[in-house]
């Protein structure tokens, strides 16, 4: 079975730019957000890291005919199906039990199988050790657990709620849209609650057994290159740290990967500044910073981020 780093946490926490930098780790294959491959790659033919459509790069069509004998095997509308009615953020409790009635894990076990065929297919094409799941979605990991003999890996990557709410007002373009289209906005209240359900999902998960690292961002970008080689060691790989050479000071240099769905920094080559994003220190509205910090207080308090502070210790 492939080993399997899921990379969990609330969008805009950081997830891309490290999995971007793992997957310049010697073993490491990383894939993108695969919970968005039904829709975007396989239905519209979006584009892949590469820069090619979906369809006409040469890495997911070896994927998909090892795993499915094709994509054109794959009922997206039944993936998609079964995607609404077992992976939602308010079935984690459900997902968390330790028992569930059969035909609901049928279910859960059929779904689940979609993504261990990809993450087989995927080792195998390219010879990686590790493949790298960016998909964030803490529901999309309780669904991973339940397939029998899976090796998951969980990576929790965690940003002061402030910073991610911002985030989530500002307009990203998706530029691998056919027609150039905007990212979704959340308002600061929602990105709030967003934050709490799907960090405390992560905890939830550690506690029913599954391997859950956290990491703050803000730590990581700081020093990198300790960041990487703990998060090699989780995921048993042997990484030295002159594998670490594409980090250089504040840059890092990246090839260009076969990251499918995802945020628009997959398409980023060559160096990227590795510089933390602060700017919600000045640029969030005092009384929203006030709002996402009481909400977010306990979660916030237990990761050790100040509540107080509005500049760094
Ligand atoms: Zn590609």
């Amino acid at each position: 079975m492939a080993r399997v780093l899921f990379l969990g946490g609330l969008g805009r926490s950081g997830t891309t730019l490290v999995e971007r930098l793992l997957g310049e780790l010697p073993g490491v294959c990383a894939l993108g957000e695969v919970v968005h491959l039904w829709q975007r790659d396989v239905r519209d033919d979006e584009r892949c890291g590469c820069g090619a459509r979906f369809s006409a790069c040469e890495f997911w069509d070896a994927v998909g005919e090892r795993a499915f004998g094709g994509w054109h095997q794959v009922d997206v509308y039944r993936v998609l199906a079964l995607q609404r009615a077992v992976e939602r953020t308010r079935y984690i409790p459900r997902l968390a039990a330790s028992r569930l009635p059969e035909d609901h894990v049928a279910l859960i076990e059929e779904y689940a199988g979609y993504y261990a065929s990809i993450y087989e297919a995927a080792a195998a094409v390219s010879g990686a050790e590790v493949v790298v799941d960016s998909s964030k979605h803490s529901a999309l990991a309780h669904c991973l657990r339940w397939w029998p003999g899976l090796d998951l890996r969980v990576v929790h990557v965690v940003r002061d709620a402030r910073g991610v709410a911002y985030s989530w007002t500002k307009t990203v373009v998706r530029p691998e849209a056919e027609v150039p289209a905007e990212m979704t906005r959340y308002s600061p209240a929602r990105s709030a609650l967003l934050w709490n359900a799907h960090n405390a999902a992560f905890g939830l998960l550690r506690r029913r057994g599954v391997p859950v690292r956290r990491i703050r961002y803000e730590e990581f970008v700081n020093d990198p290159r300790t960041g990487l080689l703990d998060l090699a060691a989780f995921a048993g790989l042997d990484v030295a740290v002159s594998d670490l050479k594409f980090i250089d000071g504040e840059e890092a240099e990246l090839r260009f990967g076969h990251s499918a769905a995802g945020n628009p920094m997959r398409f980023t080559v060559g160096r990227v500044p590795l510089r933390r994003d602060d700017a919600w220190r000045d640029a969030f509205a005092p009384a929203q910073r006030r709002l996402v910090g009481t909400v977010c207080a306990p979660l916030l308090r237990a990761y050790g981020y100040p509540l107080r502070s509005r500049r760094l210790p």
